[in-house]
């Protein structure tokens, strides 16, 4: 039986977001189902439509993705491809599902298609091409160097060794420098867009 849902709204960043909850809520984890979630762009009105084939039947469940996306040139290209899923167990009993990123076969309850790319996948492998499409802008490289200070806080445990601040609160401080760096770089290239 095909169920259809419309009108799902893409997130702020205009990804399509498939998740886990919504599928279990749609009732698609139960046998082999088959549904069609389609998202629209607050932005440019454009909507996306996916095909979907679940089977958690056999000893390798899977999700089936369908969908045609079209490039800006107006070419239209089909998608037809598989995700695995996987499953714990739930402390109440039952089981939880996951997808397998295709990309890096990481666990996630949330798989993204951002605006522009071409496949679903997890938020990590998104962020990682999302800053390698940005690299080249001030605002990229600032949000990856502030999630590299975040990180690096985290694994301080010791500040100062021996009244000398510790190899990592060095590099910290060397990154921090570098936000600063970046940040009036970003603002001399706002002002550039400005005049
Ligand atoms: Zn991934």
């Amino acid at each position: 039986m095909a169920r259809c849902y419309r009108n799902r709204k893409a997130t702020a960043d205009e990804s399509c977001r498939l998740t886990m909850p919504y599928l279990r809520k749609r009732g698609l984890l139960s046998g082999q189902t088959t549904g069609k979630i389609s998202w629209t762009s607050s932005m440019t009105g454009k909507k996306t439509a996916v095909g979907l084939t679940v089977d958690i039947t056999t000893d390798d469940p899977c999700a089936r993705l369908v969908y045609a996306l079209t490039d800006k040139g107006g070419n239209k290209t089909d998608y037809d491809y598989k995700v695995s899923l996987t499953t714990t167990d739930c402390n109440f009993g039952g089981v939880r599902y996951w997808f397998g990123c295709p990309d890096c076969g990481r666990r996630v309850a949330v798989l993204y298609l951002a605006l522009g790319d071409i496949y679903f996948r997890c938020r990590h492998c998104n962020n990682l091409s999302y800053h390698s499409r940005n690299e080249s802008s001030p605002y990229g490289i600032l949000g990856q160097t502030s999630r590299e200070i975040d990180n690096l806080r985290g694994q301080i445990k010791r500040w100062t060794w021996r009244g000398r601040p510790t190899r990592k609160v060095r590099k910290l401080h060397a990154l921090e420098q570098k936000v600063g760096i970046i940040s009036s770089q970003a603002i001399t290239h706002l002002n550039k867009l400005k005049a």
